[in-house]
């Protein structure tokens, strides 16, 4: 295989990337989801630039996979390297093309966690595990790499997400083609290209096409796993598409978390996590909290305290420093959230803080706001409403908090609030979710499994046992 790296370079700001990244004639507007204004254009790939795509990675992928563990691990921590030099330049293109602000925990801290994301991939353990070893024989588990790994992202974290993706696929000795959504292609490209500059040739592809790219790679001969992360309706595509060439699947679809407010808490001094829990990348987040259920007993404290922390936070153009909340990426999902806090206002739930979105200004800002005294059965509270709205009602009792936390199809993640842990311990093993946090929600650690229960996917990243997630479990006995 060929370890000669394209021109290892720093690139110093969004405009510097772009130059790379854009086609020579042509492409797609990709446009400010705050501003309007034009951010870059990006390449249309299309079908046969996939085929290329997938041809080349197959044809690197056996060197790729000869390679120790450690080397690969050294080419990872490279990238890392890599993405650090330039990632001022990552998180302004990000910014502009996604809409998170700059600042707060948003486009600098997504490119600081691709760098965290590599290095820790790339420090984790993986020995063969003998079974064992007696008078009847030895057997030792093997993980071998699969080939090539299909991944497909989606637009709301899409640097993180696609290195969550790329990076265990690659540790695993596999070559990766990466389709990112059609609402964040120039992230991912350049994101792609920073990490091209220090990683062997044709291990790593990125094809910026639409969903009907998307279908041919779920559904290609020569891909023998794809890692999703978008939509549970997506996901259910992707299973279809893969039972011809029985493809190793992980699937992280979608979520709608609960989180379950115990009467013993102090609600100022929880008021900042839970805003944080539930707003961060201003609600576009697949495991934040998007149902609060808060006691009786403090209810009012807690929708008050919410509400203090919520009117503080500066939302706008994510360029501008201020801001640590931006627009909705795109205007179909502006109007999920609209027609959902719409129906919620219909219903007679009230409306505490935003609501009101201003109409005649560019950009899709849907202000910060705060839903109480609504019903369980609300469209707010049983549909994902991916955005900067948070639905907060009221229960009696913690069996019925967790029947309601219970009661929908998806189980990404769950939080429960409390000042006595093992009383939260106890209500956290009742909740079917992949990941239950006891006082902050959704906070991933590269070194802990992530994934869903029931609709909200299959299979888990991150960690050991991500890794093995990408690899071929391989039994030798002798
Ligand atoms: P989406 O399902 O619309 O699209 C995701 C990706 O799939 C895009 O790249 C799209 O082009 C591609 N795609 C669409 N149809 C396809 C098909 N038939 N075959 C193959 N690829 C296809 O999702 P989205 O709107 O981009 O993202 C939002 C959703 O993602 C939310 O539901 C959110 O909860 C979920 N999400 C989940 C996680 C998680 O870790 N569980 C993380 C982030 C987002």
């Amino acid at each position: 295989m060929t370890t000669e790296l394209t021109t290892q370079r720093t690139f110093t700001d969004a405009a510097d990337l772009l130059a790379v990244i854009q086609p020579a004639t042509g492409g797609r507007r990709i446009m400010d989801p705050a501003t309007g204004e034009l951010v870059g254009l990006a390449p249309e790939h299309t079908v046969p630039d996939l085929e290329s795509a997938i041809t080349a990675a197959r044809a690197s992928q056996p060197a790729w996979g000869a390679l120790t563990h450690g080397e690969r691990s050294a080419f990872l921590n490279g990238a890392a390297d890599a993405v650090e030099a330039s990632a001022e330049a990552l998180a302004e293109l990000l910014s502009r093309e996604q809409g998170k602000p700059l600042n707060g925990p948003n486009a600098r801290f997504e490119v600081g966690a691709c760098a965290a994301w590599l290095r820790a991939t790339a420090s984790f353990e993986l020995e063969p595990e003998v079974l064992f070893d007696d008078e009847s024989g030895r057997a030792e588990l093997h993980y071998r790499p699969l080939g090539v790994v299909g991944a497909i992202g989606p637009w709301n974290w899409p640097m993180m997400i696609s290195t969550w993706q790329l990076a265990p696929a690659l540790r695993m000795g596999n070559t990766v083609v990466l389709k990112p959504s059609g609402n964040t292609p120039l992230s991912v490209l350049a994101l792609g290209h920073v990490l091209n500059t220090a990683l062997p040739a044709d291990v790593l592809h990125v094809v910026s096409g639409h969903r009907d790219v998307g279908a041919v790679l779920a559904a290609h001969p020569d891909i023998a796993k794809i890692m999703f992360t978008g939509s549970t309706a997506t996901g259910q595509d992707i299973i279809r598409s893969s039972a011809d060439t029985v493809k190793r699947l992980t699937l992280e679809l979608g979520g709608n978390d609960a989180g379950i407010v115990l009467p013993d808490v102090d609600p100022q001094a929880i008021a900042e996590d839970l805003f944080w829990g539930a707003f961060i990348n201003t609600g576009q987040t697949c495991a934040s909290l998007k149902r609060l259920y808060v006691h009786e007993d403090i209810y009012e404290e807690v929708v008050d305290a919410l509400s203090q922390v919520a009117r503080a936070m500066p939302m706008g153009v994510g360029i501008d420093e201020t801001n640590v909340l931006g627009p909705l990426q795109n205007k179909a999902q502006f109007e999920i959230v609209a027609n959902l806090v719409q129906a919620a206002k219909d219903d007679g739930a009230r409306i505490v803080v935003g609501g009101n979105p201003e109409t005649g200004q560019p950009g899709y800002f849907y202000p910060t706001t705060l839903v109480a005294d609504i019903k369980n059965d609300n469209p707010l509270v049983t549909e994902e409403q991916f955005g900067p709205a948070l639905p907060v009602v009221k229960y009696s009792t913690v069996d019925e908090a967790v029947e309601m936390a219970n009661g929908l199809e998806v189980g990404l993640g769950a939080s429960v609030w409390s000042s006595d842990k093992d009383k939260a311990r106890e209500v956290a093993a009742r909740i079917q979710a992949g990941s239950v946090w006891i006082n902050k929600h959704g906070t991933v650690d590269p070194r802990a499994p992530f994934g869903g229960a029931k609709m909200s996917g299959y299979g888990v990243e991150f960690g050991v046992e991500g890794l093995k997630h990408l690899g071929q479990p391989q039994v030798i006995s002798y």
